[in-house]
């Protein structure tokens, strides 16, 4: 048996190297998009990252009978494609929902006290010059609406109300009015509620540019918006309108549209944006605890079983497909 990865976020791969070592499987990384076409051809089973599994490269699979995401958004490869061509998709949706949440709660408290404006201004000497006419809020009176009610959203608002913050959410699939002491609320009575809207759906034809120039103008006057999702549930032209226009107090990203953005994106220039490079994800325990989890995953679809995470079940209906 042969595995490639396409790409990785961690400093190394020895838990794959030992793993699939203890398997006697032959594993392979690919050094981008062409090489990853190339090792795909021979290969049994495919860990991926962040990298665009696209059409191409599921053709290019003549073997390929499983594509396991390292991570939860299944929004970079191409499902269709992999169940017409009989390749099961999995992931794992339940790593890192500590992570990201606390990531978002971070950016929150971050940009509610002013914390990277004020130690630069502190490192340039300007102390005194702070002033204290910025626009800073007690948390304690303020609402949270979370877009997308699902793990990572549940967390937040666990871990937010502690600080005695009032979370409302929304998500079509939950048709309760309030669920786990979370009033849950239209779409745009969240938007032109909230203080604070953070964005925890996943990225698919219906959520792309899910908060655009109509969603910005009906938020409130100087409330702050989170996205640790994916970079394009935001319309970032928009957003850039409001950041000039003064309307938006502060912005916390760890996802962008451009998943590798140049020093010139527009965004960079606004103090009240902060960003992170697509880290939430990560600790320590969650990185070793996808890699190991991600192996034994894939393994076991190599061995006729059916994953406990499966993305596209319509797959099992394919004939050349015996998974128990
Ligand atoms: P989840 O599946 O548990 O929850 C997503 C929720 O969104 C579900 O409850 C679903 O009903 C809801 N939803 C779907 N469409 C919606 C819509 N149009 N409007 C409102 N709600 C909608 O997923 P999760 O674990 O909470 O993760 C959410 C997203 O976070 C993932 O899809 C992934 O893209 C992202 N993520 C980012 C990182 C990171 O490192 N930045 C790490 C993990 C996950």
């Amino acid at each position: 048996m042969r595995i490639v990865i396409s790409d990785y976020a961690w400093p190394n791969i020895d838990i794959e190297k030992e793993y699939f070592k203890s398997k006697s499987v032959d594993l392979d990384v690919a050094t981008g998009k062409d090489d990853l076409i190339n090792k795909i051809k021979d290969a049994d089973g495919l860990l991926f990252c962040f990298e665009d599994i696209s059409e191409d490269v599921l053709r290019s699979g003549k073997k390929l009978k499983v594509a396991q995401r390292y991570g939860i958004g299944v929004d970079n490869i191409n499902i269709k494609v992999a169940t017409e061509l009989g390749i099961v998709v999995s992931n794992i949706p339940d790593y890192c929902i500590d992570e990201v949440s606390d990531h978002a709660l971070s950016m929150i408290l971050a940009i509610n006290r002013m914390i990277a404006p004020d130690s630069k201004m502190v490192k340039l000497g300007k102390w005194s010059d702070v002033k204290k006419d910025n626009r800073v809020y007690r948390l304690k009176d303020a609402t949270l609406g979370i877009i997308g009610f699902g793990r990572i959203g549940r967390r937040l608002a666990y871990k937010s109300k502690a600080l005695g913050l009032n979370v409302v959410a929304y998500d079509p699939y939950i048709n309760e009015k309030s669920y786990e002491g979370v009033n849950i609320l239209s779409f745009d009575e969240v938007i032109s509620s909230s203080d604070i809207l953070s964005l925890h759906v996943p990225l698919t034809d219906q959520t792309n540019h899910l908060i655009g120039d109509k969603e910005l103008e009906m938020m409130k006057k100087d409330a702050i918006l989170i996205n640790v999702s994916r970079g394009g549930l935001i319309d970032e032209v928009a957003l850039s309108k409001y950041l000039d226009n003064g309307k938006i107090r502060g912005v916390g990203l760890d996802v962008m549209e451009d998943h590798n953005p140049s020093a010139s994106n527009p965004l960079f220039k606004y103090e009240n944006v902060i960003i992170t490079p697509h880290t939430a994800f990560f600790s320590q325990e969650s990185s070793e605890e996808l890699q190991i989890r991600s192996c034994k995953q894939l393994y076991d679809v190599l061995n006729g079983k059916i994953p406990k995470f499966l993305i596209n079940p319509d797959v099992l209906d394919h004939s050349d497909v015996n998974l128990i």
